[in-house]
């Protein structure tokens, strides 16, 4: 190593999964990282997040974002301190948030970084409530698929990192029943008892179109999809005349080896005149500071909980993704870093 660069390590796509993923797919690398050149900074990665779509990079599809490369270093949302710097505005010490983790240190050109504000939240509320799980929940609930005032609210992956901040923000915004759906009585009870849902469905129990109508036997006006299957055939079964959906994950479905056929009954569409809508965080970067300022203020008044499930060092951070898809996670997943 010379005096130009650092030791970091950095977790690789090893091969490519068929069907559900292993730790056999990912490897652990020691690598060097140079020092910063001309307007580009080094960071020191504290949290990365890991997230189900990474599931969809890690095949060799074309889609919304790039495949993995086999053999280079996987990437996702990370925030890190700036440990040296020839940007002037991302000095040393400040908090960034980028897109190079699953890695100790990056090496990041001066646009690929964003400073966070450490004043209004900790660190990795920014990969969570704060970041672009928080921002996806709010679109879901406020333009895909609008609440409005008396709405029967239902939301699938409920426990998770996008479904827990929905059903809260279901319910700001007007909702006058929120059920949501996890897998396991321990993550329904924390749906009732943390996230402020009205019931709960444990989608391992029994049938999900069962439960969602012993709940809601009037029907439900909004359902956030985050795990499509059963849940989305269930949910259009239930929606009333010009119900609404959003669109936002099929996380059920991510492991298939075969195309997903789609639900069966979805000529109710056309007689109930549903609106059946896909949203992607990653058209509305630009509304991020403006949320995350607005998140800010409910998670400090109380109003906006959140959990989060963290592992600890990089190297576990292919246990932690493969946790995300089997249902390891309540809230947030995250991997700290900076043990
Ligand atoms: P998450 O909900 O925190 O974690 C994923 C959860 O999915 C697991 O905890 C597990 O919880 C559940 N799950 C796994 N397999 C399942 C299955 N077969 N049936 C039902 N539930 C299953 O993850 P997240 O980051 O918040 O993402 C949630 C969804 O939103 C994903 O579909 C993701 O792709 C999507 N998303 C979309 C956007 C966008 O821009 N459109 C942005 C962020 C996330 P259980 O224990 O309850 O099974």
């Amino acid at each position: 190593m010379s005096d130009k660069t650092i030791v970091s390590r950095e977790i690789r796509l090893a091969s490519r999964p068929v069907g559900e993923p292993g730790t056999e797919n990912f490897e652990l690398v020691e690598t060097e990282v140079p020092r910063p050149g001309a307007r580009q900074v080094l960071v020191r990665n504290t949290w990365m997040s890991v997230d189900p779509y990474m599931r969809g990079r890690m095949n060799d599809t074309p889609s919304y974002i790039a495949p993995f490369q086999v053999g280079a270093a996987l990437e996702g949302a990370a925030i890190g301190e700036v440990i040296d710097s020839n940007v002037e505005g991302l000095p040393v010490g400040a908090a960034v948030a980028h897109f190079r983790g699953w890695r100790d240190h990056a090496l990041l050109n001066a646009a690929e970084a964003t400073v966070v504000d450490t004043g209004i939240a900790r660190p990795q509320d920014h990969l969570g409530a704060l970041g672009s799980t928080g921002l996806t929940a709010y679109l879901a609930v406020t333009e895909t698929a609008p609440v409005k005032a008396g709405d029967v609210v239902f939301v699938s992956g409920a426990a998770g990192a996008v479904g827990s901040v929905a059903g809260q923000l279901a319910r700001r915004f007007g909702a006058a029943r929120v059920i949501g759906s996890a897998g396991g009585p321990e993550k329904g009870r924390k749906l009732v008892e943390d996230f402020g849902f009205d019931a709960a469905i444990d989608y391992r129990a029994g049938s999900v179109a069962e439960q969602l109508a012993a709940l809601a036997p009037e029907g439900i006006d909004v359902y956030v999809d985050n795990v499509g299957g059963d849940h989305l055939q269930a949910a259009i079964g239930a929606l009333k005349v010009h119900g609404r959906a959003a669109l936002v994950g099929m996380i059920s479905g991510y492991n298939a080896t075969e195309p997903v056929p789609g639900p069966n009954n979805i000529y109710l569409a056309v007689t109930r005149r549903l609106s059946l809508r896909g949203v992607l965080v990653s058209d509305h970067m630009d509304r991020l500071p403006g949320y995350a300022r607005a998140a800010a203020r409910w998670l400090a008044d109380g109003t906006l909980r959140t959990e989060e499930t963290v592992l600890d060092g990089l190297d576990q951070a292919p246990a932690a993704f493969l946790g995300v898809l089997r249902g390891a996670n309540t809230g947030k997943m995250l991997v700290r870093l900076d043990t």
